[in-house]
């Protein structure tokens, strides 16, 4: 598979990268390491006659902060550099986690944590060759009218794949988008729809600057990530998790996010407030997980069957909660 002609722009500032993103309009697109978006092109899922660098912008570079005040991340930081910062592995380890289980070792060198938070959502329909696409009549996400794992259903289901971004809503973090308008800061869950196609609630011409972690003051957090292959699958099924425990166990505070569940992660909220006010014994983790499944509907278009997937969120939750607790 070739990618298709298109014209790089490489602009040296970020003012600069809105300007060009903003003058191409609807044929251009951004693209920081390619590593989502150029297999797509060669797919022909987009065809973008301009595309606008970001990967090498001073603005959107480099690790910055602290743990005890909050840490600003470049969105053209390298999801390598996230696995291995020593103040992100010790203090906001299921970031380190998740950054660290991205893909393979080169991918994670060239994508960028700013396109992990972007990246398209999947689908055994849609993650294909153009000529597989063409031979079962292509699907409404790209060159076709209706949706071949819910044919009844008025919108795209494709799975949201991306592993950094369930532990950045369970973190609390926020991101700052600079656009035509200028810059806003949104929490981390404002950036998505519940769409396969629409999935990103943010113009085609703003560009994600930053990401922006709360400080921890006590939050501890864990990843946990399912796949077929565990040296480069997408995740199937990615459960976040941070809580804070007071000095005798009690919980003060807890968030737990599912990842590929769904075309936006979704927060298992009732599950979370089962927690807060009382200590993580074995029958609360239990009930918690039994919660926490529930909000889980994954749909048969991804690797695995729906039932094992739905299963192991309950499991997962409740091996996360574990670990945090310090229980066997
Ligand atoms: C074999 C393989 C395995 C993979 N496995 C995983 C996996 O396990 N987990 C996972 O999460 N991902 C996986 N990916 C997808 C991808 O590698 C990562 O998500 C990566 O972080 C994408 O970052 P990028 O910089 O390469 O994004 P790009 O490909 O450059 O861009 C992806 C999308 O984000 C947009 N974008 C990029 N940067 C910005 C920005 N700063 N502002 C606004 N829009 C932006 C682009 O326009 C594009 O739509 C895999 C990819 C491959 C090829
Ligand atoms: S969920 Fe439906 S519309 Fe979306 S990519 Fe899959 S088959 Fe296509």
């Amino acid at each position: 598979m070739r990618l298709p002609a298109f014209r790089y722009l490489a602009p040296k500032h970020l003012a600069e990268a809105a300007r060009m993103i903003a003058g191409a309009g609807p044929e251009g697109m951004l693209v920081s390491g390619g590593t989502d978006l150029y297999p797509n092109m060669k797919r022909l899922q987009f065809d973008p006659r301009i595309l606008v660098g970001l990967r090498h912008l001073p603005e959107l570079l480099g690790v910055s902060g602290d743990p005890q005040r909050g840490m600003q991340i470049g969105a053209a930081a390298p999801l390598h550099q996230i696995s291995l910062h020593p103040a992100i592995r010790a203090r906001y380890p299921a970031l380190a986690t998740a950054a660290g289980s991205v893909a393979t070792p080169q991918i994670r060198r060239m994508g960028t944590i700013g396109g992990n938070l972007c990246v398209d959502t999947r689908c055994n329909y849609y993650n294909q060759s153009y000529e597989w696409r063409r031979a079962v009549g292509f699907c409404m996400k790209r060159d076709g009218d209706i949706c071949l794992v819910a044919p009844g259903s008025p919108r795209c289901v494709a799975v949201a794949s991306s592993d950094a971004t369930p532990v950045l809503m369970a973190l609390g973090a926020t991101v700052v988008l600079t656009g035509p308008d200028g810059e806003r800061t949104e929490p981390v869950a404002a950036l998505y729809h519940d769409d396969g196609m629409a999935y990103l609630a943010k113009r085609p011409d703003e560009i994600l600057t930053a990401i922006l972690l709360p400080p921890v003051n006590g939050l501890r957090s864990t990843y946990w990530k399912l796949r077929r292959r565990g040296s480069f699958d997408f995740p199937i099924l990615g459960v976040a998790t941070a809580l804070v425990l007071g000095e005798d166990g009690t919980c003060t505070d807890a968030r737990i996010v599912l990842g590929a569940v769904a075309s936006r992660p979704v927060e298992a909220t009732e599950a979370a407030h089962l927690l807060v006010g009382r200590r993580l014994t074995p029958e609360l983790i239990e009930e918690a997980a039994a919660a926490a499944y529930r909000p889980a509907k994954p749909l048969d278009n991804t690797d695995l069957t729906l039932a094992y997937r739905k299963r192991m969120a309950r499991v997962f939750v409740s091996r996360a909660l574990r670990e945090l607790a310090g229980l066997p």
